[in-house]
């Protein structure tokens, strides 16, 4: 007989959907991560019918997120999504770096089945914490027939890993896809898709297996009115493997900037160029340092890390 693949799993990891405060009207002064994963699943009555695993895996704010915890979280994903009574994995994060971890996951693991990222901008305490409602969509869109790839679920919209972004600091419904394109919308816990689920080829757990802290080292340096170069060649001096350069509009740069970015390379830096603007591509021109697409500067980061794992 058929497992029926109705378990969802939720992993923890900390962040403000596991944050407290003193005070209920308390916003912004809590301490994140302090909630255990089967608190925030008490926390949703709404749940209680479901087939749920809770699985601590962290326990931070992820403005502190690190590589040893992703390579952690990623294992963890992999293990569940191969136990034939999974059907989906959600994941409680911090919304800080949830962005970086979404394509982190998105480009190690390529999942056939959801994997769905949800956070909250007010801590489990507030007056209205919005975590409660966040987890409630994401497991409702990890248990969707048909659906895979990792998602992210938030104030009810559905992202991708390589488009969604923090665009506000502080508003309940902080995240935007950058070219504006949702996967789907939760809706009275039914999910109504607008777009394809998120494909791409896994890279696998073995890209990823070096010890954390032999990992490349690899920094982002904005350009700027003034942008002198000096804190590349500071940065070369300090022994990086790469440098992601945000640059302005098309990923353009001063010219003591790019001429910089030219001497890391020469000495064997790898560069590349994203753009500091909130939304669009770098269009590649011949002749120039070698361009991001459409990522964003933190996840061209994530994405010349994994490319340097593969070299020696
Ligand atoms: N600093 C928190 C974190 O990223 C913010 C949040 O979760 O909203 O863990």
């Amino acid at each position: 007989m058929q497992t029926p693949a109705d378990l969802i799993v939720i992993l923890g990891t900390g962040g403000t959907i596991a944050g407290t405060a003193p005070t209920a009207s308390d916003g912004v002064g809590y301490a994140a991560a302090q909630l255990r994963v089967e608190d925030l699943l008490a926390a949703v009555p709404a749940l209680a019918g479901r087939r749920l695993e809770a699985q601590q895996v962290a326990q931070l704010d992820s403005k502190d997120m690190d590589f040893a915890t992703w390579q952690r979280l990623a294992g963890a994903v992999q293990a569940q999504l191969a136990r034939p009574e999974v059907g989906g994995v959600v994941i409680t994060h911090g919304t800080d770096t949830l962005e970086e971890t979404a394509y982190f996951l998105h480009r190690v693991l390529a999942p056939a089945k959801p994997v769905v990222l949800t956070a909250a901008m007010r801590p489990a305490t507030a007056l209205a914490p919005d975590g409660p409602q966040n987890l409630f969509d994401a497991v409702q869109l990890a248990g969707t027939p048909g659906a895979r790839g990792v998602l992210v679920a938030l104030a009810g919209r559905v992202h991708d890993a390589v488009q969604v972004r923090k665009a506000h600091s502080y508003r309940v419904d902080a995240f935007e896809s950058a070219d504006g394109a949702l996967v789907a919308r939760v809706e009275e816990g039914a999910v109504r898709r607008l777009g394809a689920w998120p494909d791409g080829e896994a890279l696998g757990l073995a890209r990823i297996a070096r010890a954390a802290a032999a990992w490349p080292r690899v920094e982002i340096v904005l350009n700027h009115a003034g942008a002198d170069g000096r804190v590349v060649r500071a940065l070369v001096a300090a022994g990086v493997d790469g440098i992601v350069a945000a640059g302005t509009g098309n990923g353009t740069l001063s010219q003591a900037l790019e001429g910089a970015l030219r001497e890391a390379q020469a000495a064997g830096v790898r560069v590349l160029r994203s753009t500091r603007c909130d939304a669009g591509p770098v269009i590649p021109l011949p002749g120039q340092l070698p361009a991001a697409g459409a990522l964003s500067a933190v996840k061209a980061r994530v994405a010349l890390i994994l490319a340097l794992l593969a070299e020696a």
